[in-house]
């Protein structure tokens, strides 16, 4: 059958042995914070419709705010790297490449590009993750008494750089050639799972069709998160932001996030394709929303926002006085983490 790449059946210990190595590339940073690669990527063509490169230009500056608030990295992909693994099964030998290429990551962290994070100061709290290396959006009992591919949401998911990791991606990948296998595959789940016709297979789908047939295998160490946005369905939110902004001003929410992470613009297709489940300028609209939402975020470190969340103006929020700017922002620009 297919396979993602050569077996690495003692890749645990050659990492160790790399990472001891190289004690000036740790794969934790500091106490409880490991090293992390968040990575993206979008087709290697220009987008179908007009303001698709502009919207994935400010999805990915979104997510370049993001990573440097927290210290994380950030790779994007324009390249289809496997011709078999075409359309958005392309994030399995991307990951994959990028797990061998940098054992100094700990963990790489999927995102869409129709991904926007809108809790930019919110940090996953990696010591809840601790015994898992598959972290994904997702309910248990959708996804083991349901059996539903809609009970996880593979467009935003943390994976850790390990052996299991690795044979993880080779077993899913092998559902996703073109052509005749990913339509055969596509049966198969079409009859696994309860609510998927039998159309080509997805690497969702196919991910929870591993969790439910070999649970054994794969489930102990795959963490289901719902406590808080890893993806946020868009339609839910995109209306709310005032509302959220308002609420959470006079209230601080102390550990958890102030409203949700993820804004995720699932079915909407953004840079263009047939498929799109939604009306385009509702997703348009939301998608600006969200930007400009995320964007303030940034902006106002540095004494600025935007006049309101739909329109690309903006405003001076605070005075420049011509010194260093105050100490609550200040600390929020210079967090230990980053101190040399
Ligand atoms: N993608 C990619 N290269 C490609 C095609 C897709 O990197 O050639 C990625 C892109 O980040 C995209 C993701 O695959 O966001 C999944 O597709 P999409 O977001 O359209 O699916 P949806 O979330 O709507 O189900
Ligand atoms: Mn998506």
């Amino acid at each position: 059958p297919y396979s993602l790449g050569a077996a690495v059946s003692d890749y645990d210990a050659r990492r160790a042995k790399w990472l001891r190595a190289n004690p000036r590339f740790p794969a934790f940073v500091a106490p409880g914070r490991p090293r992390v690669l968040v990575v993206t990527g979008s087709p290697p063509r220009r987008c179908g419709n007009a303001d698709g490169d502009h919207l994935l230009l400010r999805a990915f500056k979104n997510k370049v705010d993001y990573c440097r608030v927290h210290g994380f990295d950030v790779f994007y992909s324009n390249a289809v790297l496997d011709a078999e693994l075409s359309g958005f099964w392309t994030k399995l030998p991307i990951l994959r490449a990028l797990m061998l290429a940098h054992p100094e990551t700990e963990f790489l962290w999927w995102a869409d590009s129709d991904v926007v994070f809108t809790d930019m100061l919110f940090e996953p709290p990696w010591g809840k993750y601790a015994e898992h290396n598959l972290v994904i959006p997702g309910w248990h009992e959708k996804v083991y008494v349901a059996k539903s591919w809609l009970g996880i949401n593979a467009g935003s998911f943390i994976i850790r750089n390990c052996r299991w990791s690795l044979d993880l991606l080779d077993a899913w990948a092998r559902m996703g050639p073109r052509g005749p296998v990913r339509d055969r595959y596509g049966k198969v789940l079409g009859k696994a799972l309860s609510d998927r016709a039998s159309y080509e297979a997805d690497d969702q789908s196919a991910l929870v069709y591993l969790l439910v047939t070999q649970r054994g295998r794969w489930g102990g160490k795959t963490f289901l998160e719902s406590s808080y946005s890893l993806h946020g369905f868009w339609v839910e939110i995109v209306d709310r932001y005032e509302e959220m902004r308002r609420r959470h001003r006079t209230t601080p929410v102390a550990g958890g996030e102030r409203w949700p992470l993820v804004t995720h613009f699932v079915g909407c297709k953004p840079c263009g394709g047939q498929y799109a489940s939604y009306d385009a300028a509702r997703c348009r609209h939301g998608m600006e929303r969200a930007l400009n939402f995320a964007d303030d975020q940034i902006l106002r470190l540095y004494g600025f926002e935007h006049e309101s969340l739909n329109t690309t103006a903006v405003r001076r929020v605070q005075n420049d006085t011509g010194g260093p700017l105050d100490e609550e922002i200040g600390r929020l620009l210079h967090p230990a983490f980053r101190a040399g």
